[in-house]
């Protein structure tokens, strides 16, 4: 499958040459991709994605740094609350010369991680998707000590810290209480 230079997230690297050495800067914003991120926690698909790049050319490719920022929605996995962060995700990456020779060539097809050019075409989807995943944290959260729901009626504690219940909600619940206090009297 040949890349497409018209995809938002191909990058041409033709104006950089080929001589080692050789630096540009590029910034520019493409729209995320589908399904980028976790499920709790995810860039929505079509929103911007500011990159900062800076390529250079060396002996067997083009080594690719820099950063993407972008929007985050998603849910506290403790309340549920929905969640709106921005991340800024780190790389680096060197794509090797589809007819470089060096010890990285591919042996049988796609069980190598070696990134490759294609022509002067650079796909840098791949590298944001791992980027932005490994800047998520595990466990979104509302805030570092989200109490999360009430066991009893799935209220957001944070909105009631003093949240409690006298009663207990369930009729039939009070019952099984009451007959465990007995039997731990009787013990
Ligand atoms: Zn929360
Ligand atoms: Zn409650």
């Amino acid at each position: 499958m040949r890349l497409d230079p018209r995809a938002p997230l191909v990058l041409d690297t033709r104006e950089l040459g080929r001589r080692p050495g050789s630096q540009r800067r590029k910034s520019f914003s493409a729209p995320a991709p589908a399904d980028l991120g976790i499920e709790v926690l995810r860039v929505p698909e079509g929103s911007p994605v500011a990159f900062e790049l800076r390529l250079e050319a060396v002996m067997e490719g083009v080594l690719v740094t820099g950063e993407a920022r972008a929007a985050l929605v998603g849910e506290c996995v403790r309340c549920l609350e929905e969640i709106h962060d921005d991340i800024v995700a780190d790389f680096q990456e060197l794509f090797v010369y589809e007819d470089s020779d060096t010890a990285t060539a591919p042996q049988d097809g796609e069980d190598d991680d070696v990134k490759r050019l294609e022509g002067d075409l650079l796909d840098l989807e791949p590298l944001l998707r791992d980027a932005v995943v490994l800047s998520l944290p595990f466990q979104p959260l509302c805030r570092e000590d989200c109490p999360g729901l009430c066991t009893e009626c799935g209220a957001r504690l944070a909105d009631d810290p003093d949240h409690r219940h006298d009663e207990p909600i369930d009729p039939r619940w009070a019952k099984l209480q009451g007959i465990g206090l007995e039997h731990d009297q009787n013990d």
